[in-house]
């Protein structure tokens, strides 16, 4: 008893800077790479919250490797943050490399995008499949928070992306934006994209993201599908309009989700 009492006061002393220190260390950059867009904000993990404002810079033009590693290397650049970066890529990633490209330039397909970019920023990456991170982070913080069951997160921009949980835990790497719908790849009728270039109205655009989804709910019964991506900040003008057998919910991280999912990825949660 005797010696708690007297480590009583230095504990009390000590206790500021162990906080600060165990904030730091719940602190992990994440990058999200995107078609349009690459933009990256140092993350609390354990609270799913950008620490700093993001930072987004363009995606050059034709999404080339070395010119996409230099803009991620701007975007490390931007913070101070230290250790394990986590990092998305549109397009199937296993063991840090990258073998589909499917809305960036062809030639990333068998570079191993972890150690490129890790070999540039002199820091360890862990690369994951964009949609998987955005997923992974509105399991945890967002939407799918506490869903049991299949819960399928679908990401609409530049192209579709899917990640699909059971019980909580993620089938990496599935590719179910390219399900083939009317003879087409689906992603070309209903990534969010296409309602730009088409100029298409929310409610036109909300028939092909029907459409879309009772294929989906016909191969895999979701207990729970999330919508997220760019137009989940405008889930309100078409999400309504979309009816479904399984229940639709739009996601609450919005575009943050992608890099709230890299954070966790890089803490290996
Ligand atoms: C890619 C996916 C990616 C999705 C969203 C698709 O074209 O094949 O890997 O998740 O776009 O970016």
């Amino acid at each position: 008893m005797a010696t708690k009492k007297a480590a009583a006061p230095a504990k009390t002393a000590a206790a500021p800077a162990k906080r600060a220190s165990a904030r730091s260390a719940n602190v992990f950059l994440g990058v999200d790479v995107g078609g349009s867009g690459i933009k990256g904000a140092p993350v609390d993990i354990t609270t799913g919250e950008l620490v700093q404002p993001r930072v987004r810079l363009v995606t050059p033009e034709g999404a080339q490797p070395d010119a996409v590693d230099e803009v991620i290397g701007q975007v490390v650049a931007s913070f101070t943050t230290t250790g394990v970066v986590g990092l998305t890529f549109p397009g199937v990633i296993i063991g840090g490399a990258v073998n589909t490209a499917a809305n960036m330039g062809k030639e990333w397909i068998g570079v191993n995008i972890a150690e490129k970019v890790g070999a540039r920023i002199g820091r360890p990456v862990r690369a994951l499949n964009d949609a998987d991170a955005a997923g992974i982070a509105e399991m945890r913080f967002g939407a799918g928070r506490d869903e049991g069951g299949v819960v399928i997160m679908i990401t609409f921009g530049t192209g579709i992306g899917c990640a699909v949980f059971h019980d909580g835990v993620l089938l990496p790497n599935t590719e179910l934006g390219h399900l083939e719908l009317d003879g087409k790849d689906a992603e070309e009728t209903a990534a969010a994209r296409v309602r730009d270039d088409k100029g298409l109205s929310w409610k036109d655009y909300a028939k092909r993201v029907e459409k879309y989804l009772r294929h989906l709910d016909q191969l895999l019964w979701p207990d729970l599908v999330i919508v997220g991506g760019g137009v989940s900040k405008k889930a309100e003008q078409f999400l309504p309009h979309v009816k479904t057998r399984c229940k639709v919910v739009p996601a609450k991280l919005f575009n943050d989700a992608g890099i709230v999912g890299a954070a966790l990825a890089a803490a290996g949660r």
